[in-house]
Formats: structure tokens, sequence, C-alpha cells
């Protein structure tokens, strides 16, 4: 007749021990979901944030739109009259246009690239942290 033998006392110690690394790992995975999520966001605010910036530096002497749409705010405060105060950018409720980033387990690539001094002036940079990621897709033929 089989015996049923009782898990020794290493065995119960690897069972528990066990048992919570697992409960553990569940825990991290959560909160590294909550990362990537929270992530995500910044990512599309940043977009947003830079288009906004962007945009914002245009005029017609800097760009082909039209001189009408230079912002003149002395103009603003001669037609007098409270202005409604808009955000630039989507306003809120506006739904999302950003397309939503590859996951890094399609990256097959990437790579740092550092300014080294203003595009604009050539002056030098001062280190914020803000980064922006430009995704870029190939689209290769696959064989017949
Ligand atoms: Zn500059």
């Amino acid at each position: 007749m089989a015996q049923t033998a009782q898990p020794s006392e290493t065995e119960r110690k690897l069972q528990t021990e066990n048992a919570e690394l697992k409960k553990r790992n569940a825990e991290l995975e959560k909160r590294n979901a909550e990362w990537v999520e929270q992530n995500r966001k910044l990512q599309q605010e940043l977009n947003k944030a830079l288009t906004a910036l962007a945009c914002a530096r245009k005029t017609s002497g800097t760009s082909s739109k039209p001189p009408s749409s230079d912002i003149v705010k002395a103009r603003a405060q001669e037609e007098g009259g409270p202005q409604p105060k808009r955000k630039i950018g989507a306003q809120p409720g506006h739904p999302r246009h950003a397309r939503a980033p590859f996951p890094p387990e399609q990256l097959n690539a990437v790579r740092n690239h550092r300014l080294r001094a203003c595009p604009q002036c050539g002056g030098a940079l001062r280190h914020t942290g803000v980064k922006a990621v430009i995704q870029q897709a190939e689209l290769v033929l696959v064989g017949k």
C-alpha cells in the first residue's frame, strides 16, 4: 500500500515561500501594468504639449500659415470684452487623436538621440528630463 508521505520541513518551507513569491509577483505585475498605463498617458500628454508648442511657435513668418492666423494680442484687447480663455491644444472632453505607441515587444531597435545645442539658436541646453518618443515602422515585404 502506498504511503502518503508527509511533506518534509524543507518542502513546507519551499511551498510557503513559493506562495509568497507568487503573491509578490502578482502585485509587481499589477504595479508594472499601472506604470505602463501611466507612462502611456504621460507620453500622450507630452505629444500633445509638443504639438501645441510647435503650433504656438509657428507664425506666417516661419511657416506657410497665412498672416491672418498670426496671434495678435493687441487686437484682442482693442476689441474689449471678456475673451473666453481656452487652453492651447485639445479642449477637455475632446477625443484624443494620438496613435498608441508600439509595445516594447514589437520594437527591434531603440535609439537615443540627444540634442547638443538648441536647434533654433545653437545655444546651450539645460537638462529638463523631458523626452520625446518618435516611433517609426518599416514595411517589409514578406516572402511569397
Ligand atoms: Zn535656442
